[in-house]
């Protein structure tokens, strides 16, 4: 696949369509995480483009605000198709430059195209005007939704199209001009969609799109001309965010951010259920899901059994490369960075005291790139205090800890710092409903788990795992700013002889 960037889109025109020109600030070589042999492209950045972006969103807000709902989901529309058409070739982005495998990464686009259709259906209906008739005397009320201005929307590595489309869309069918920047590890795919929402002929500066690493996100998310910031990514940088906005009260910042979640397996559970359900939730993209279970707490009557089924299917897992061969269960990680904090997490537990079930290893599996092998780790007493259990890993580790009352496994769940996504495995109501009261987690599942959300609930976490502003089906309330108006057709009731305390004339 050859992946020619193109540079930075905005009004209406990307700025390097023949490919990269000179006096870049930055330059960035991406080479396939799945076959370190392969360049997949070199990103050119450019500083000055980024007040070139923000001008350029300005302009398009103002065409973009004065239309009607249903012209802008004609315009989401065209784009819907334009995506379709494009499906495969942004599957197999995907999948070499995130190193996850085609079938999955086709999963990817394939919600790309399908998140229109729940956007338009689920979230319009949430910003539409509401009117309270006689709110008071004569006097109706009514609730206006109004669009923010310039959006910026900063996406992960992770789901490079998925995660960022879903804010997209909503900011847009709300009225907002946006800007994407992507990670500066997966420019290509998210180009794809640029290049699809120019194909739907969005009118000028709506759409733009800025290569860039932390410099260019940053001046951008500090500018005042941005109305909303859309963050996906790691707790530190979200902080960041946090620390770059705060002073700015007119700026709306929705954060998702990391996740250390859990799992309970209780001992009425069916095992036959679970098993597969906690195999993908546990390593699926190599466990680089912000909603990856990493904790499982296993009932002590089941303990022996589970653990013993889980580790014979683990060791079944196939790793291979994303395109070429037999779809495997994982393709490799992102970068070398990564590959080497998984094996510092799985050392951290070691020295935590976790015993090693299933080692890390570093595998071949006749391409040079990041991949690794499935851990298992486990502990009777874990150190809650310890890295293991509070920082996410974001690799293929799981970790066993056995509890007796649910009161314990509820508390150990609690213990992290984080608060994305949780789940129980049993045929009990009540624990269920105790999870649900009790657990601190913007997620909870039952009999489902942790991965996997649906576009139409809310999805967003708790404590440092983001900042009360969910996504999925709640993301397009974060795109507008309320205006509350009082009418009344009585201009003839107020009367200066009815106020009280006046002098006389
Ligand atoms: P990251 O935080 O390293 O990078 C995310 C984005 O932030 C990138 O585009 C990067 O260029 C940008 N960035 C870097 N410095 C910045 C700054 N100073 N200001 C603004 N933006 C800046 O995250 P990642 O490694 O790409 O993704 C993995 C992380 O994302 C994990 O923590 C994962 O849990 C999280 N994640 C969360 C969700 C969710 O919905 N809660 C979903 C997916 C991933």
């Amino acid at each position: 696949m050859d992946m020619k960037l193109k540079g930075d889109y905005f009004n209406a025109k990307f700025s390097h369509p023949n490919g990269p020109g000179a006096g870049a600030q930055e330059k960035i070589l991406k080479q396939c995480p799945a076959e370190l042999t392969i360049d997949l492209w070199e990103a050119h950045i450019y500083y000055d483009h980024i007040e070139a972006v923000i001008q350029s969103a300005q302009k398009g807000f103002e065409t973009w605000r004065k239309l009607s709902f249903n012209e802008r989901a004609n315009y989401l529309k065209k784009y819907q198709e334009a995506v379709r058409a494009r499906k495969d070739d942004l599957a197999m982005a995907l999948a070499l430059e995130v190193g996850k495998p085609l079938w999955e990464a086709k999963t990817e686009a394939a919600s790309v195209d399908s998140k229109v259709t729940v956007t338009l259906a689920d979230s319009l209906d949430r910003i539409r005007q509401e009117t309270i008739k006689e709110v008071m005397p004569k006097m109706d009320g009514h609730v206006v939704y109004k669009p923010l201005g310039p959006t910026f929307i900063i996406g992960p590595f992770n789901f490079p199209c998925h995660l960022a489309n879903g804010q997209i869309l909503a900011s847009l069918l709300a009225g907002n001009s946006i800007i994407f920047k992507p990670s500066e590890k997966t420019i290509y795919s998210a180009q794809i969609m640029i290049e699809c929402f120019h194909e739907a002929g969005f009118p000028e500066g709506v759409i733009n799109f800025i290569n860039g690493t932390g410099y260019t996100a940053g001046t951008i998310t500090a500018d005042k001309r941005i109305r909303g910031v859309y963050f996906t990514g790691s707790r530190g940088v979200g902080m960041k965010i946090l620390d770059n906005t705060y002073r700015d009260l007119g700026k709306l910042v929705a954060l998702e951010l990391g996740g250390k979640n859990s799992s309970i397996i209780h001992h009425d559970t069916n095992i036959n259920h679970a098993l597969p359900e906690l195999l993908r939730a546990c390593f699926l993209t190599t466990g680089q899901r912000c909603t990856s279970t990493s904790m499982i707490l296993v009932h002590k009557k089941i303990e022996q059994e589970f653990i013993s089924q889980f580790k014979t299917l683990t060791e079944r897992i196939r790793v291979g490369h994303p395109v070429k061969g037999n779809d495997p269960f994982m393709g490799s990680l992102i970068d070398q960075q990564a590959q080497d904090l998984y094996f510092q997490f799985c050392q951290f537990g070691k020295n935590e005291g976790a015993e090693e079930i299933v080692s890390p290893k570093k595998l071949d599996v006749g391409f040079d790139g990041y991949y690794v092998s499935p851990s298992i780790h486990y502990a009777q007493k874990p150190n809650i205090q310890g890295k293991f259990i509070q920082e996410e890993i974001f690799g293929p580790s799981c970790f066993f800890v056995p509890y007796e009352d649910i009161e314990e496994a509820i508390a150990i769940a609690n213990s992290t710092q984080y608060g994305l996504a949780a789940s129980v495995f049993t045929r009990d109501q009540d624990i269920y409903k105790l999870c649900l009261r009790d657990i601190e987690s913007g997620l909870l599942n039952l009999n489902r788990s942790t991965v996997g959300a649906t576009a139409r609930l809310p999805f967003g976490g708790l404590k440092d795992s983001g900042n009360h502003r969910p996504a999925a089906v709640s993301m397009i309330d974060h795109c507008v700013s309320t205006t509350a108006s009082l009418e009344t057709l009585d201009d003839t009731s107020s009367k200066i002889s009815d106020i009280v305390g006046l002098k006389d004339a």
